[in-house]
């Protein structure tokens, strides 16, 4: 340990008020509308507002719910569309040192209410379109919050279950609130829960620092601009949108907001406001590519989307940047707050025949500017796996925007942040250029004979048949070589005429034969709302 005392660096030369302050995202916001007070803060429909606008609204509900004593350390649970209330949420609540929990609104009741009670929360902002899912979870829920219903006339059907209106609620609040930002940047500023496919979900909570900081994060690895126009499409409640609502704000940008997903709203949206940035995960991607009208550019002007939550296959990314889309791929989990690893873009790559520039993009990358190391190791000795592009090992990350643990769940914490890393769960191999390739789940990874197979490589392969829509593909327990692969596929409308063994000798051409699907089935594939592919559901659905 080094003696302070011999250390002309540390003498008189301590932390204080003028030359520290804690991490928050919160003061974005209010430099946005000191700044810009008239620039358009965000567009839903028939509603435009200012930051000037967006910010007095913001203020008025933090100081509402402090009146009814809402404060540090309580939860604000909300089930809300990407609508401007669920932006100014991102603001208002940790305003007041309280806790934004984004629940995933196709969630069913008994989910909900688990997470009302786990998170205890004391408010529950909710929206006519989800009225039958939430009354039904706080029927069942010992938690009773105060329900807050968003009231929007864009917006048909459903009923208002609580005591009083949004709107009403800001009608209570004072605009010229007065509001502090954390004194303790280590405060937790949301809860996020991971979607439980094996047991109750677990709340990983974030910390107001790493919230700033993966918003920064975000605005380099995606190279936001200021005034940046940010089409909302992907969900705001999976990780706080991956940060967006905090990044699109510090650069003054203007958030667009859909209520749903629908490809001819994105197209129109992205020409209508000159949008400029979106994200989504690869199902969204491979949704607009199979709605856009020729195989030529769409858009008039730049338009960079990000994607990530799933691997893109490489044929999407080559269809997407036909489109004059320019894809950034991302790579994340709800601990790490979204983004966390981005697949950064290097100029030799220009050079390259699209399918090959494709195959590079389509790898997961390196660390994102805000997380501070990235390995591929041996999950038990922690040992990094050679950089051959071979063998694989378990992703594992360490830095500022990582989650605090999860709630109330120590033991998970502990087995998550093991040996001083966090343990992803995932499989990759290290290229030798530093970057990572996600090969799978380690729960979804088929061995077969002894040997490897990545799902996400055969899956590529098959994105590239002309046939197909969507594929996935899981192990099938086999006698001989204890499980081989089978592929569940969708075909696009006007090929339904190719049959099993077409794709498979397709597959043949194009990989190593034991890396090949054994069957293929047609069906529908089960997604969750964050467009991954259910596999636990699909090797359910074989077995069945
Ligand atoms: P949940 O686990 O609740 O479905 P997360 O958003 O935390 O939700 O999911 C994180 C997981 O998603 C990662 O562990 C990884 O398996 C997958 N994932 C996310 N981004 C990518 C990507 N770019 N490529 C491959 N897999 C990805």
């Amino acid at each position: 340990m080094e003696n302070n005392n011999n250390n002309p660096y540390s003498m008189g030369l301590e932390q204080n008020p003028a030359n520290y302050a804690a991490l928050s995202p919160v003061g974005f916001i209010e430099r946005a509308a000191s700044v810009y007070p008239d620039h358009p803060a965000v567009v839903y429909g028939s509603v435009q507002r200012s930051w000037k606008e967006t910010y007095q609204r913001c203020l008025r509900l933090a100081s509402a719910l402090q009146q009814r004593g809402i404060g540090e350390g309580d939860t604000v649970a909300v089930m809300l569309p990407n609508i401007p209330e669920m932006l100014e949420l991102h603001f208002a609540v940790p305003m007041i040192g309280a806790v934004l929990n984004t629940q995933n609104t196709r969630l069913d009741a008994e989910t909900v209410s688990f997470m009302l009670e786990h998170g205890r929360a004391k408010v529950m902002i909710t929206d006519r379109e989800f009225s039958t899912t939430a009354e039904r979870a706080l029927k069942m829920s010992q938690q009773q919050p105060l329900v807050i219903d968003v009231d929007d006339p864009q917006f048909e059907g459903g009923k208002l279950l609580g005591q009083i209106t949004y709107e009403q609620l800001l009608n209570e609040g004072d605009e010229q609130f007065d509001w502090q930002p954390p004194a303790d940047e280590w405060q937790a500023i949301a809860l996020n829960y991971t979607s439980g496919t094996t047991g109750n979900p677990k709340g990983v909570v974030y910390h107001h620092r790493g919230a700033y900081l993966n918003a920064m994060s975000n605005i380099l690895g995606q190279n936001l601009p200021p005034h940046a126009v940010y089409l909302w499409t992907l969900p705001m409640f999976h990780c706080n949108g991956w940060c967006y609502p905090w990044a699109v704000t510090a650069v003054a940008g203007t958030h667009v907001c859909l209520r749903h997903l629908q490809p001819e709203r994105v197209f129109s949206a992205i020409q209508d406001h000159g949008v400029t940035h979106f994200c989504g995960a690869p199902v969204v991607l491979n949704m607009l590519l199979n709605a856009a009208p020729d195989d030529g550019p769409i858009v008039d002007h730049p338009v960079t989307v990000t994607t990530g939550g799933a691997a893109p296959p490489a044929a999407i990314i080559e269809g997407i940047e036909a489109l004059g889309i320019q894809v950034v791929h991302a790579y994340g989990l709800t601990e790490t707050y979204g983004p966390s690893v981005f697949c950064s873009y290097q100029q030799a790559w220009d050079e390259l025949p699209m399918d090959q520039r494709a195959a590079k993009m389509a790898r997961q990358g390196v660390r994102a500017p805000g997380m501070a190391e990235l390995m591929v190791a041996d999950p038990l000795t922690l040992e990094p796996v050679n950089r051959d592009g071979t063998v694989m090992g378990e992703v594992m990350m360490r830095g500022n925007t990582m989650m605090k643990g999860y709630l109330q769940n120590p033991s998970a914490s502990a087995e998550a942040f093991s040996g001083g890393w966090f343990h992803t769960g995932d499989l990759a191999v290290w290229h030798a250029d530093g970057y990572i390739e996600v090969k799978d789940r380690s729960k979804d990874v088929i061995i077969s004979g002894g040997e490897n197979i990545s799902t996400i490589e055969v899956e590529d392969i098959l994105f590239r048949h002309p046939a197909i829509l969507e594929a996935a593909v899981v192990a099938q327990p086999d006698d001989h070589w204890g499980e081989v692969p089978c592929a569940v596929v969708t075909l696009k409308p006007e090929h339904d005429e190719v049959d099993a063994e077409s794709i498979i000798s397709f597959c043949r051409d194009n990989m190593a034969h034991f890396k090949c699907p054994k069957r293929v089935v047609f069906a529908e594939l089960p997604k969750t709302s964050t467009g991954k592919v259910q596999k636990y559901a699909l090797r359910q659905m074989l077995q069945d």
